[in-house]
């Protein structure tokens, strides 16, 4: 039995009356591994437990040891928390399409590629961390996921203020107490004191207003948290409504779902209690914008970076699917990015610390292209023109360790490799041996020694199957 602090007790017992002891015992419970899967890269086969509110996402019977699952590095799913994939019913049951979102706070990723994958090519998404590091795995994640339509950013939420109106759904998952991870992580139970609960709730009221100004008028916003306590859910949720006009989001949920309604001044917020639901503890509501904002798009702004060249665009003829992108000057680097999308890129580069934007595409040495390791596990990349070798799952992992290993290739040059049909990185067969382009920062640092033959396959065999490459 886990043990937990009585003030929090007390809260909770406040929070649920005669539910309490329910609540308390889950704490102790098995955790629920789930992951997302990528629908641009996959379709999953035949998978038994599907998450009711996300259509994409799957719990586990087993956790599997990700890091030796070449589909991992190939970004075909990522592992997340069930009860974060509700997310997609606000976007799903929203009547406006989105143009531009921005996902605020945003590092590891969870929530970002879980949007890149509900929104349409011509929208934008911009992932958003104001810590550095963090900042560096959510490009990492979000480059997995391969979609062009992306730009991640290093900035404070307050530099937000110099996009007015100029996003129509802002995600503010917020820094929180992590109440609804002490089952996941017991450091967290540690970590907790009321003191600290509060000086959370001020942090959030303080992120909110200062992105606020971004979101354009009819815009909606979507605050989470996962922590249970009022004070940092339906607290802050007034505290907006008193802070600007507001419009509530109302979702239709199905009953056996599990989900919890409660009312912050006539906005409904969702909550989920480990006991009632598959997952761990989550709060979330939404809200409309009912203020006029000047809207940052009406002013012009000069186009920053230059298109690659005929010749430059030339090398990449075939190797990128035939959407409607363009090839940009970035540095040393050719950036592919939704044509469509260019203008809100300039606004966007005038304003904040860009991370990565669209898929890097290569780089041109001497008249020659050097692919990019982005572009290879992109969605753009067209793999029924590229030479490929098809890995077994040991030289999969072989190459993701950057160990040295003996290949048949049938082309010279660059080729891409791939597990199940889904592209791991490139290699250069350069005759009698090849380079391995996987990034060295990238690459499997676990000892795999014990993980060969049957031992790896049996662990393979704890993730269902899912389709090759469409
Ligand atoms: N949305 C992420 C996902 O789904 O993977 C999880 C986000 S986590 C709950 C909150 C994030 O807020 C952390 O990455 C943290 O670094 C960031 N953060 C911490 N302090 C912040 C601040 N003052 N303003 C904005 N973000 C902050």
């Amino acid at each position: 039995m886990i043990l937990l602090p009585a003030s929090f007790e007390r809260q909770m017992k406040m929070i649920l009356g005669q539910e309490c002891p329910a609540f308390i015992n889950s704490i102790s419970d098995a955790v629920h591994h789930a992951v997302r899967i990528n629908p641009k890269k996959t379709r999953p086969i035949a998978w038994p437990n599907p998450v009711p509110y996300c259509s994409t996402g799957y719990y586990l019977n087993q956790r599997p040891i990700y890091t030796l699952d070449p589909l991992f590095h190939a970004g075909v799913y990522y592992v997340q928390e069930s009860s974060s994939m509700f997310l997609e019913q606000f976007i799903l049951q929203s009547q406006k399409k989105p143009l531009r979102i921005l996902d605020l706070c945003a590092a590891p990723g969870g929530k970002s590629t879980h949007l890149s994958s509900l929104i349409s090519d011509d929208c934008l998404l911009v992932s958003n961390e104001v810590i550095r590091s963090r900042a560096g795995v959510l490009s990492e994640n979000l480059r997995k996921w391969g979609n062009p339509n992306v730009i991640t950013t290093c900035n404070d939420p307050r530099d937000f203020s110099r996009l007015p109106g100029f996003f129509d759904i802002i995600v503010v998952d917020a820094p929180c107490s992590g109440e609804g991870l002490f089952r996941r992580d017991p450091s967290a139970i540690e970590e907790w004191s009321v003191a600290n609960t509060d000086h959370c709730a001020s942090r959030q009221k303080r992120i909110l207003a200062d992105v606020w100004p971004a979101l354009a008028e009819g815009g909606m916003l979507i605050y989470s948290t996962c922590t249970f306590n009022t004070a940092e859910n339906e607290d802050n949720i007034t505290w907006l409504t008193e802070f600007s006009p507001v419009e509530a989001v109302s979702l239709e949920l199905s009953e056996d779902w599990g989900i919890v309604t409660t009312d912050a001044n006539g906005i409904p917020c969702y909550r989920f209690y480990p006991h009632r639901v598959k997952g761990e503890g989550f709060f979330t509501a939404a809200v409309r914008k009912k203020s006029a904002v000047e809207s940052v798009m009406s002013q012009k702004i000069k186009a920053t970076l230059p298109l690659a060249g005929k010749a430059e665009q030339s090398l990449f003829s075939g190797i990128i699917e035939n959407l409607p992108l363009s090839l940009l000057k970035f540095e040393d680097n050719i950036l592919a990015f939704p044509t469509i999308l260019l203008s809100a890129l300039d606004q966007v580069k005038s304003a904040l610390r860009i991370v990565h934007a669209g898929i890097k595409a290569g780089e041109i040495k001497q008249s020659s292209l050097i692919p990019a390791h982005d572009l290879a596990v992109s969605t753009i990349v067209n793999h029924s023109h590229l030479p490929s070798v098809d890995l077994s799952l040991e030289q999969s992992v072989s190459f993701l360790k950057r160990d040295d290993f003996q290949l048949d290739f049938k082309e010279k040059g660059w080729n891409l490799l791939t597990y199940q049909n889904h592209a791991l990185g490139w290699a250069k067969n350069i005759g009698n041996r090849f380079n391995n382009s996987y990034p060295k920062e990238w690459r499997i640092r676990m000892s795999t020694s014990e993980y060969t033959g049957e031992r790896l396959a049996e662990e393979a065999r704890k993730f269902p199957p899912v389709s090759p490459h469409s």
